[in-house]
């Protein structure tokens, strides 16, 4: 089968394409045929990296695709099934294994490459807007890089809670494509003071939420944009992980939380995964939840996904096909 490589640690040529023979699945396990592999963050670093893995390693964790076979004491899934997981060991390649209690089942009327493109960060939408931080009616929120892959499902998520949703992205088009997602108000936090701006907008009380993906560049701006009381919901580091602090900074701000929350204490039992799930799954299957594919590259131009990715240049997901 194929498979991105990574012998060694650098920039975006490291990933190599190579022919590996295919995994076999352990007990509990699934092999499955891949059509579609879902980028992130987080296999950037893994490239650089910034979070160590043994090498060699096949980057990636969130793919899609058909059951080709079943490890012993598989009773839940069949060959043939669709299947949708964030925990595929080694995604990037045309065949991976999960294990099946780390798969979901993609139900009819969610295609295959939607399902990839909405799963991780959906499910982090999902859990920042509903269990973080849950929105209730009227309450005001600003999401940052919100015509982003996050940011996008996000506004949606919120809007629908009935939160009332500020916006932040760094360029026109983006600001655009956020009030598309249901942004009631953007700021463009490149050339804007987005603390002060929020704070305008909601007549100097400030938002009840932060969820900020941006990390170094935007964390003492959340701060200042909260409502007393308010939450900073600090889930990513895209501009850099964010220096020390100290606690004190929280009171004097207004009583603040702060929170870092990450994906894996949100889906750690098959319950809550296949919860989260079904009910994102849901959304998009009935039209309330658009899952945008903002760039869709061959397996073999993973490097040109990274760029793309670290660069600041896409919107909505990216996605890798076999
Ligand atoms: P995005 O699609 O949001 O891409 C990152 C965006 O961040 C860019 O498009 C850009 O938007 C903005 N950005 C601001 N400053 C920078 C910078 N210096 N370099 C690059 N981008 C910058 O990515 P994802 O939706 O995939 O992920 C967003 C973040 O959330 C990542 O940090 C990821 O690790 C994290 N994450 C955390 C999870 C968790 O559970 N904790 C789960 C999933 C993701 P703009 O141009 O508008 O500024």
């Amino acid at each position: 089968m194929n498979s991105i490589r990574v012998h060694k640690t650098g920039g975006p040529e490291v990933l190599r394409i190579e022919e590996i023979p295919d995994p076999t699945p352990g007990p509990g396990e699934l092999l499955v045929n891949i059509e579609a592999i879902g980028v992130n963050f987080i296999e950037i670093y893994q490239r650089e990296g910034l979070y160590t893995v043994p090498r060699p390693f096949t980057p990636g964790s969130e793919a899609a695709g058909t059951v080709r076979a079943l490890g012993t004491g598989v009773t839940e899934f069949k060959v043939g099934d669709r299947v949708v997981s964030q925990s595929m060991r080694g995604a990037y390649a045309s065949r991976a294994v999960v294990p099946a209690e780390r798969a979901v089942k993609i139900p009819d009327g969610v295609t295959t490459k939607a399902a990839a493109a909405s799963f991780l960060q959906g499910l982090t939408a999902h859990y920042l807007a509903t269990s973080t931080y849950p929105l209730r009616q009227g309450e005001s929120c600003l999401v940052h890089a919100a015509a982003g892959g996050v940011g996008l499902l996000l506004c949606q998520i919120a809007k629908m809670r009935g939160a009332f949703v500020i916006g932040t992205a760094s360029t026109p088009e983006k600001l655009e494509l956020a009030r598309g997602a249901g942004a009631d108000e953007t700021i463009n936090y490149t050339t804007r003071d987005f603390a002060a701006e929020a704070r305008r907008i909601t007549n100097d009380v400030g938002v009840a939420v932060v969820y900020d993906s941006v990390g170094r560049t935007t964390f003492e701006g959340s701060l200042n944009a909260l409502r007393r009381r308010g939450m900073l919901a600090l889930f990513g580091q895209s501009s850099g992980p964010v220096p020390p602090l100290d606690p004190q900074i929280l009171n004097r701000k207004g009583s603040l939380f702060l929170t870092r929350p990450t994906l894996n204490d949100y889906v750690a039992t098959r319950e809550e995964l296949v919860q989260r799930s079904n009910e994102l799954f849901g959304w998009v299957r009935d039209g309330l939840l658009k899952v945008t594919i903002g760039a869709e590259f061959p397996l073999v131009r993973a490097a040109d996904a990274h760029r793309a990715l670290a660069s600041r240049k896409t919107t909505g997901k990216v996605i890798l096909v076999p």
